[in-house]
């Protein structure tokens, strides 16, 4: 063994003390290096309580212990609405005297009294599914409100970005309208986005033909069901599986992939003109204009860095697709989603470009990826943030500063690679700060 072959013979007993102290720190380190154990995301259920709460008109009733209760409702204020949440009291003694389902009835008979509240949201939550809420036994609709069980088991789903899709699949099915198979110009956007990329993306495909476009999810319940009879469904996030199945399930053409970076956008709008029919030659001439106007823009912010990607929001890769197109050296990113069908493309493609991708990621494996490539710019989570930091490398929150912000056609691409530019050059700074925080008195 290493740690022994340059000590000199053992002569007493404090010196096998010492080789078993050496052994010990070995084996440590050697566990260290390997062991993953911080799986990052929040409580899962908190993306669909970001969806719920949201609702104009919504008032959630959450099925759940005090404990979760604490933690979401934090949460939820900060990230998603200003709104209480309401919750009977699930307990040991509520489960144990199966009161839970009349508890329930009468938490919603208690917020249906405010005439305001049109839609109540029954999200259960760990205890409860694990308890079990019989559906049947919910009313459909007190006074005003309707009511729709939203079953959030968040021990089995892993991220909160797959709990959105559940929130939005969960509403869809209780209130999509039954598809007219018209063919109909209309196209559902699935996955929360920026306003301006809203605007955006409605610009272009008007421009190509389409009629109406809605975004969910959406702070309107009549969006839930307007988007039942619409020509095509658009996921632009690779974790909407279950609303993907539940539109192929109905006929409902669905196209995945987003307007990122030149060849995908010119992907995404001749796809989605192929599955409206829409006029091909118009089609074709707005997704050549589109594509030339983004390679402009890259070739004018060309990026010359190693940046890696570690969100846990799930819109991770079409950003790395981004920053691969105009130069950058991006060696690894990961995300806390899975890997899923809608998201295969971009999978294909960035491992063939030479990015090692992680789904489900741990902390360890993104700090360890930190150590080896020893990038210029970290765009990761808080806590992986704060490890590079201490290294002098420039690093932000992903989802405050990056996900919250443009990236979709040209106009999104410019703001998005100005960011980056503008985060890289900070380096001296935290250079600056780590000489700082070791003592170093010339670099105040
Ligand atoms: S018990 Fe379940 S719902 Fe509650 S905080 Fe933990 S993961 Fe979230």
């Amino acid at each position: 063994m290493n740690a022994t072959s340059s000590t000199k013979p053992l002569e007493s007993d404090g010196d096998f003390s010492r080789l078993f102290e050496i052994l010990r720190e070995q084996t440590k380190s050697e566990k260290e290096a390997e062991t993953n154990l911080h799986p990052q995301t929040m409580c899962p259920a908190f993306g669909g309580l970001r969806v719920l709460t949201r609702i104009d008109g919504a008032q959630v009733c959450l099925a759940t212990d005090k404990g979760c209760m604490y933690g979401l409702t934090f949460v939820t204020h900060f990230y998603a609405a200003k709104k209480s949440i309401v919750s009977p009291e699930v307990m040991s003694t509520q489960l144990s005297s199966g009161t839970m389902i009349d508890d329930i009835r009468k938490t919603l008979e208690e917020i249906a009294k405010d005439k305001s509240i049109r839609l109540i949201p029954v999200v259960s939550l760990c205890v409860a599914e694990t308890a079990g809420i019989a559906e049947e036994l919910l009313p459909k609709k007190v006074g005003e409100a309707e009511v729709a069980l939203v079953r959030i088991p968040a021990y089995l789903i892993k991220s909160h970005p797959e709990a959105k899709d559940i929130a939005v699949e969960a509403l869809l099915k209780r209130f999509a309208l039954p598809p007219t198979r018209e063919l109909k110009k209309s196209v559902a956007i699935v996955g929360e986005i920026f306003p301006l990329d809203a605007m955006m993306i409605g610009q272009v495909l008007q421009r190509i033909g389409v009629e109406s476009v809605l975004v969910l999810p959406s702070q309107q319940l009549e969006d839930y069901k307007d988007a039942g009879d619409v020509g095509c469904a658009v996921a632009l996030h690779p974790f909407y599986e279950r609303v993907e199945q539940f539109y192929r399930e109905r006929g409902t053409p669905v196209i995945a992939g987003n307007p990122v970076g030149a060849n995908s956008t010119y992907k995404w709008i001749k796809d989605i003109g192929d599955a409206l029919n829409l006029d091909a030659e118009l089609v074709e001439r707005v997704a050549q204009e589109e594509k030339e106007k983004i390679k402009a823009v890259i070739a004018a912010k060309k990026i010359n860095a190693t940046i890696i990607v570690a969100g846990y929001e799930g819109n991770e890769f079409p950003l790395v697709r981004l920053l691969l197109e105009a130069g950058a050296n991006v060696p690894y990113a990961s995300t806390s989603i899975a890997r899923t069908k809608l998201g295969d493309d971009d999978h294909k493609l960035l491992t063939t470009l030479g990015t090692e991708l992680r789904y489900r990621k741990y902390l360890e494996e993104d700090r360890r990826a930190v150590l080896k490539h020893k990038p210029d710019l970290v765009l990761g989570t808080t806590s992986l943030d704060s490890y590079v930091k201490e290294q002098g490398i420039p690093a932000v929150y992903y989802t405050n500063i990056v996900s919250s912000r443009p990236i979709y056609f040209a106009q999104g691409a410019s703001a998005m690679l100005d960011l980056i530019q503008s985060l890289i050059r900070r380096r001296g700074a935290f250079e600056k700060m780590k000489r700082f925080f070791e003592g170093d008195g010339d670099s105040a």
